[in-house]
């Protein structure tokens, strides 16, 4: 309770100079705050039990409004928990509320947002990164314990690593989906926002694992997170793929990135420079066909009929779905539907779709490939830090291109963290390791011993 109410306290007092949030749940959080005190009294204690938590506002949450971010569904309450609400309500968790987004999750900067932009608490100028940027922003302000993101292209990474926080996206089937607002299905993943690497590897515990209610969730057994957590690097293999140490990165970024590789080694690990992905220069054009095809078929459902923004001012029903999507949906969310409903169209879909699809499945070989040699990959998370607010806002290649080095793993499937790894000019830099599918136990292990010999998670914004 004590843990809440301190919570509640610091997002009264600050919120309304980062705005991470879309709805505040106080009288949820109180609550559940006493629920989990009397478990913890009963001597019935999980480890996130009374723990504060902001959900990123594309997971269903049962009686509290989800929005994505997005007019469209402003005032939806879902009438059902997502599979990962149930396993953390089990846990005894407490819910502070649902976390700022861009709209459905496609942005790198939250400033898509339909309702505001969040901000940095590193620096109220510069953007938090997206699409995720509402629960990074308050994982790192102390606005909540840790939060709950999704990742298509890099939603969790970018923002961890824009905020300085942990965030890991886990390999896709490992957490469920049940209940995560559908962007690009074969893309999407669920996963923790964390101060640490410690607690992700705990929230990692509670959230993982096999869910009948979503079909591509894999039934492959969920190991203790925690248990593989030491500092000791020694005999493990990492390579450092050259093409991620892209044209126009910051210099800064670079230097960060190279004197942690460096502490990689002193702890023990073996570094291979010459490590080389030679597909990932395709891979963001990959990435702009897949993931806006799958979601202009997901977000064909919006149509005002049966839930949601619904245009009734028409004289027909076509001219009111009509009148519903666009005035329902923002510039970029069209622009991927737009973008999809093309590269789907007879007589373009083997030029675009068809392509891209043999293209991932080539990128997703080299990564196979690798693995044969290196226990994990390591790259900078973004190649610049966070930007200006409005700095890309009119260019969405410059915006797209913040996701070059994060999007690749979501088309390859496979996981990456990204921890803290330095500084340039007061803002956070991210570290991103990749590791084999279903080995979040090696990327955690090597995040962890790179965290305990630094201190870069220790640092908070001052405001
Ligand atoms: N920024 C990327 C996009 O706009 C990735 C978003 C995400 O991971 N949800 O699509």
């Amino acid at each position: 309770m004590e843990l809440t109410k301190a919570t509640l306290e610091r997002i009264a007092d600050i919120e309304d100079k980062i705005h991470a949030y879309v709805t505040i749940t106080e009288d949820i959080a109180l609550r559940q705050a006493e629920e989990a005190d009397d478990c913890i009294r009963s001597g019935n204690i999980t480890l996130l039990a009374g723990v504060p938590v902001l959900i990123k506002d594309v997971i269903c949450t049962k009686g509290i409004r989800t929005t994505c971010s997005s007019k469209m569904l402003e005032n939806f309450i879902p009438p059902y928990d997502a599979t990962v609400m149930k396993k953390l309500k089990a846990q005894k968790t407490v819910i502070l509320g649902k976390g700022n987004m861009d709209e459905f999750a496609m942005g790198s900067s939250t400033e898509h947002s339909a309702f505001f932009p969040t901000r940095n608490p590193w620096n109220l100028s510069c953007v938090p990164g997206g699409s995720s940027g509402g629960p990074a922003a308050a994982v790192v302000n102390n606005e909540a314990i840790y939060a709950i993101g999704s990742d298509t292209g890099g939603s969790i990474r970018q923002p961890a690593g824009f905020c300085g926080v942990v965030g890991l996206k886990p390999t896709y089937g490992r957490v469920s989906r049940f209940g995560l607002v559908a962007f690009a299905s074969s893309l999407d993943q669920i996963g923790p926002i964390t101060k640490d690497v410690t607690d992700c590897a705990l929230v990692m515990n509670a959230i993982a694992g096999y869910d009948p209610m979503d079909s591509t969730s894999v039934s492959y057994p969920v190991p203790d997170y925690t248990s593989c957590l030491n500092r000791d690097l020694k005999g493990l293999h990492i390579g450092i793929p050259k093409e991620y140490f892209v044209e126009g990165m910051q210099e800064g970024v670079k230097s960060a990135l190279e004197a942690a590789i460096k502490k990689l080694k002193e702890l023990g690990a073996e570094i291979d420079w010459e490590a080389s992905l030679p597909s990932t220069k395709y891979a963001l054009a990959v990435y702009y066909i897949v993931a806006p095809s799958e979601a202009s078929a997901n977000l064909a459902r919006y149509d005002g009929v049966k839930y949601g923004f619904s245009e009734q001012k028409a004289s027909s029903v076509i001219e009111a779905m009509e009148k519903t999507r666009q005035l329902g949906f923002g510039s970029e969310v069209k622009r991927r539907i737009m973008l999809g409903t093309y590269a789907l169209s007879a007589g373009y879909y083997d030029a675009y779709y068809l392509k891209a699809q043999k293209v991932r499945t080539l990128i997703e070989q080299e990564f196979e490939q690798a693995f044969e040699k290196y226990d994990a990959l390591v790259t900078p998370t973004s190649p610049t830090v966070a930007f200006k607010l409005g700095e890309k806002l009119e260019d969405p290649m410059q915006m797209y291109l913040s996701d070059v080095c994060t999007l690749p793993i979501n088309i390859a499937g496979v996981p990456a963290v990204s921890v803290p790894a330095g500084f340039v000019a007061g803002l956070p830099v991210g570290m991103q390791i990749i590791g084999k599918p279903f080995s979040e136990e090696t990327i955690l292990h090597i995040a962890f011993a790179y965290e305990q010999a630094t201190d870069w998670h220790k640092r908070e914004p001052k405001i």
